[in-house]
């Protein structure tokens, strides 16, 4: 992973110690723990029951769902307030968004951090159940996670670790918590959102792994923490990794400061700021805040921030096929529009493009779709279109 991170700090600790922290280069091993004692977390001790002014920091922070939606974390966590019933809250560790390798670091390098967040969350909700849905792939993780979570004092909360099984579309949350049911993945047509009816149709707080980092680092230190996320920065860089980053950075600034440059012989031609789904820009673009909103009138989102940068080596018409071939690929088929649009699409990429035709079909993709996954899958061929016509004469 990158330079860019830096040591990663754990507030846990002993509840009759101070907080301890450990190196990301071996998370595993807590210094202070001792068999049969249970790992308090002093944020969490020091925040418990206080869900107003938890409430309020997390405003005051602006913090965004950082799986890729950018929905206020606070305002989510309140729709659960309003609900009825028994709470639950659902950790998505089902990275799978192409480029994006973040989440993975957060849970390798420090997985207390997130436990602790989601034990804040939980206890904000009144949640007795937590589920972590775990890429499969992820195995190291899973053993940290196995070995660690019996260690933790959970306040009266069961985690339950479940493996995924190597479906994109099972991190749309809605397949996933049909997942969870031991079901197909196929997506919920919302309304009704997890948070009126998730899980087992019980109110569900469906969060991202490094969203509950952030609210971690937050809560012990400071609002400023949330105007940082973490950026899976690959591609035709020389140092490419995870990177700690203001969220309004921009990708020259990503690619330069922290990426170490181009590789040499390599002239930078365009950026995908949030991995296969956030569509692509070109370099001329390449100024603008990477941050959520700032670019939507371009046609293009940053989502999980998987910025994957391109060359004057890459023809854009290969790179959108290989894209629209992985949404072939993925789509549930559960809807017309994207089982057979992105079937249509990759069909034309790889024979003749009807630029006319495509972008109608493009359309009434991103219309009619059920989930983001057909409305998505557009969006690289339609901006590649955009701004790299010559790429595809
Ligand atoms: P969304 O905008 O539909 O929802 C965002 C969140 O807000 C959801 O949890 C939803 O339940 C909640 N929400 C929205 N309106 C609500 C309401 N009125 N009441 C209650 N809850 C409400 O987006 P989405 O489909 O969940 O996510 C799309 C994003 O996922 C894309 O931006 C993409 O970047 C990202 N993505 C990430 C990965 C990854 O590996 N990290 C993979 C694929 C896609
Ligand atoms: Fe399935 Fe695609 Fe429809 Fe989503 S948009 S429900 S992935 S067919």
């Amino acid at each position: 992973f990158g330079k860019g991170v830096g040591q990663a700090v754990a507030c846990v600790g002993r509840c009759d110690e101070a907080p301890v922290s450990f190196s990301k280069d071996d998370p595993v091993k807590l210094p202070s723990y001792i068999p049969h004692e249970k790992y308090c977390y002093a944020t969490l001790m020091q925040y418990q029951g206080k869900r107003d002014e938890i409430l309020a920091e997390l405003d005051k922070a602006n913090l965004r769902g950082l799986g890729g939606a950018g929905f206020k974390v606070a305002d989510k966590w309140r729709f659960l307030l309003q609900a009825n019933g028994e709470k639950v809250l659902v950790i998505n560790a089902d990275e799978g968004e192409p480029g994006t390798f973040k989440d993975r670091y957060c849970l390798e390098s420090n997985p207390h951090k997130v436990i602790e967040g989601a034990l804040i969350a939980a206890d904000v909700i009144e949640a007795r159940d937590i589920y972590i849905y775990l890429r499969d792939e992820y195995a190291a993780v899973r053993k940290i996670l196995e070995i660690e979570l019996p260690k933790i004092d959970t306040h009266g909360c069961t985690i339950h670790l479940r493996r995924g099984a190597g479906a994109y579309i099972c991190g749309e949350e809605t397949a996933l918590l049909e997942s969870l049911e031991g079901k197909r993945g196929l997506p919920r047509i919302k309304p009704p959102y997890p948070a009126q009816s998730g899980l087992f149709g019980r109110p569900t707080l469906v969060n991202n792994v490094e969203t509950l980092w952030r609210v971690q680092d937050i809560l012990q230190n400071g609002p400023e923490a949330g105007s940082r996320r973490f950026y899976s920065l690959s591609g035709r860089i020389n140092t490419p990794g995870v990177y700690e980053a203001p969220v309004d950075i921009t990708a020259d600034e990503l690619i330069n400061s922290y990426g170490g440059g181009m590789i040499k012989g390599h002239r930078f031609k365009a950026y995908l700021p949030g991995g296969a789904s956030g569509g692509i820009l070109p370099a001329s673009k390449a100024d603008l805040p990477l941050s959520f909103g700032s670019l939507e009138d371009h046609g293009c989102f940053i989502g999980s921030a998987a910025v994957i940068v391109l060359s004057d080596q890459d023809n854009m018409k290969n790179v959108v096929q290989n894209l629209m071939a992985f949404f072939d690929h993925e789509s549930c088929g559960q809807c017309t529009p994207c089982r057979v649009g992105c079937e249509k699409l990759s069909h034309m990429l790889q024979t003749t493009l009807d630029q006319e035709l495509a972008t109608e079909l493009c359309e009434v993709m991103q219309d009619s779709s059920i989930c983001g996954l057909g409305q998505a899958a557009p969006n690289p061929l339609l901006c590649a279109l955009n701004h790299f016509a010559e790429d595809f004469t």
